[in-house]
């Protein structure tokens, strides 16, 4: 177990302070041991995948950060692909792809675990996780296993129903089918080729800053573009010039120059547009004690 680490190691937009604590479970038994000393400690816990859609307040987070990548098994069971939640779901789209079978191939080339994944019922290229998923494997604190079947009436849009719970993700099924491998890897490698065109490897970030709601007719990146909000700054965070949606750490950003910014952008896009634009990166940890920086 580590001790006050510094949280910036683990996010995409490489801010956020200390940890008080941080554990690496080896699998399940180490997990359960965690989640219930935790529990009659009475110390919070926070699970935390590749850390791409998380703000990390400056302060950093009280009580206990399960990092949860040795949870890294993959297999096959007939038609069902079954991975742990600690995987790159990029490395379980390309090599479930490269073995000719196709499901998760959208997600190649996008930052996150497969726990995230699931979590936040991420999406691209048309495709979501609840349409491939079959079921999860979830603890709960008091360290009881359980096989979630999916219904599809309890996900929507970037909605999952773990966002409702404290239930930690150790692996997940999605439904796959057979293909031409070659033609798979040549789709990924397109989808691949888009992002680094749009610019989402560029700058430290966690991808989109706002959802897209399709009443506004318009992406909140077309939004904010139209507000002529791109380049904006506030510290060390900007909106990119590139993607209207992206905000990046630019220079030595806080983590609260990047929050100020995002309810800057989201304020101005509402007072132009009358659109109330909602947050996709979570803000975690101890925002309470941000001093703003005094
Ligand atoms: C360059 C870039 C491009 C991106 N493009 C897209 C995109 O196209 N589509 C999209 O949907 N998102 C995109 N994102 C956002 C991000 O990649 C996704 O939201 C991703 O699914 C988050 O996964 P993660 O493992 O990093 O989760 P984290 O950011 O670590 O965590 C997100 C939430 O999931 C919870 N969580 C994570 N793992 C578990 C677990 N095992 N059990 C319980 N809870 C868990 C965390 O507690 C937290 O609440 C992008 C991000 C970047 C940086």
């Amino acid at each position: 177990m580590l001790t006050s680490e510094p949280m910036w190691r683990h996010t995409t937009f490489r801010v956020g302070g200390p940890a008080d604590y941080f554990a690496i479970p080896k699998g399940e038994e180490d997990l359960r041991r965690l989640l219930t000393s935790a529990r009659s400690a009475d110390v919070p816990v926070f699970v935390l995948g590749d850390g791409s859609n998380l703000l990390v307040a400056d302060e950093g987070i009280r009580g206990v950060v399960i990092d949860m990548h040795r949870f890294s098994e993959y297999r096959l069971e007939g038609d069902l692909l079954v991975s742990g939640a600690g995987l790159e779901v990029s490395d379980v789209a390309w090599e479930s792809g490269t073995q000719g079978y196709a499901g998760l191939d959208y997600f190649y080339g996008m930052p996150g675990s497969v726990g995230g994944a699931v979590w936040m019922n991420a999406r691209c290229y048309g495709g979501e996780i609840a349409d491939i998923l079959s079921w999860v494997e979830v603890m709960n604190f008091d360290g009881k296993v359980e096989r979630i079947p999916m219904k599809k009436e309890d996900w929507d849009y970037k909605i999952s129903p773990f966002q409702s719970g404290s239930l930690v993700i150790l692996r997940a099924a999605f439904r796959i089918e057979s293909r031409d491998s070659a033609s798979l890897r040549a789709a990924m490698k397109e989808r691949r080729d888009d992002r680094e065109k749009k610019g989402h490897y560029r700058a430290p970030c966690a991808g989109s800053a706002f959802k897209n709601n399709r009443d506004f007719g318009s992406p909140s990146g077309v939004l904010i573009d139209s507000c002529g909000l791109k380049g904006r700054r506030s510290g060390g965070a900007a909106v990119s010039n590139w993607h209207g949606n992206i905000l990046i750490n630019d220079r030595g950003a806080k983590a609260r120059d990047i929050l100020a910014l995002m309810e800057e952008v989201a304020r101005e896009v509402e007072r132009s547009t009358g659109f109330h634009m909602e947050k996709e990166v979570l803000a975690v940890g101890d925002w309470e004690a941000d001093d703003g920086g005094r």
